[in-house]
């Protein structure tokens, strides 16, 4: 495949997704299972966190300099860092302080369910609420109706993978 020469000096894309680092997963998939460059902002992360301090400079980098005006969250069925938030003990300390982030910061310490998959979705919701309250420049745009946020759920149970929309701008659309 030709490489776009027209991407050679700036990169103009339309969306910033993040999702899990789960290898089930890929951006890909966001654009008919080919690769397109210059399509997709990518953040990639256990657990699609988009509240980490890293996730939060590319959001913030790709909103004002890159003027993107889609952000998508994007959860998945069968998640080993939903799986981790349900578990006691983690042997690992990089692990626990990603998983203790995550209870504190998204779900205040309390989660809403056991069920893995549920938890997905609700790990989707939270986050973009905490975004659009708490994330000054998220607050901003979406105001001025610069911005959206959205959030999906990727299905692989199926016989036919789904990708739902599951929240725009806070708003739940599926629970
Ligand atoms: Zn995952």
């Amino acid at each position: 495949m030709k490489y776009p020469q027209s991407l050679k000096n700036k990169q103009n894309p339309k969306k910033i997704l993040i999702i899990c680092s789960d290898s089930r997963e890929s951006e890909t998939k966001y654009t008919d299972w080919k690769f397109k460059p210059g399509k997709i902002f990518v953040i990639r992360n256990a657990g699609n966190c988009a509240l980490f301090d890293d996730a939060l400079a590319c959001i913030h980098y790709a909103l004002l300099h890159l003027k993107i005006k889609t952000l998508e969250i994007g959860g998945h069925y069968n998640c080993g860092m939903m799986k981790a938030l349900l578990e006691k003990n983690h042997n690992d300390q990089y692990i626990s302080s990603a998983v203790k982030f995550i209870k504190k910061n998204i779900f205040n310490n309390q989660l809403p369910s056991k069920d893995e998959n549920q938890l997905a979705k609700e790990n989707i919701h939270r986050q973009i609420e905490i975004l659009l309250k708490k994330d000054k420049l998220v607050k901003k745009l979406v105001s001025r109706n610069n911005l959206q946020v959205i959030g999906s759920y990727f299905d692989f149970n199926l016989k036919a993978t789904k990708i739902s929309l599951i929240n725009k701008n806070g708003k739940v659309l599926i629970k």
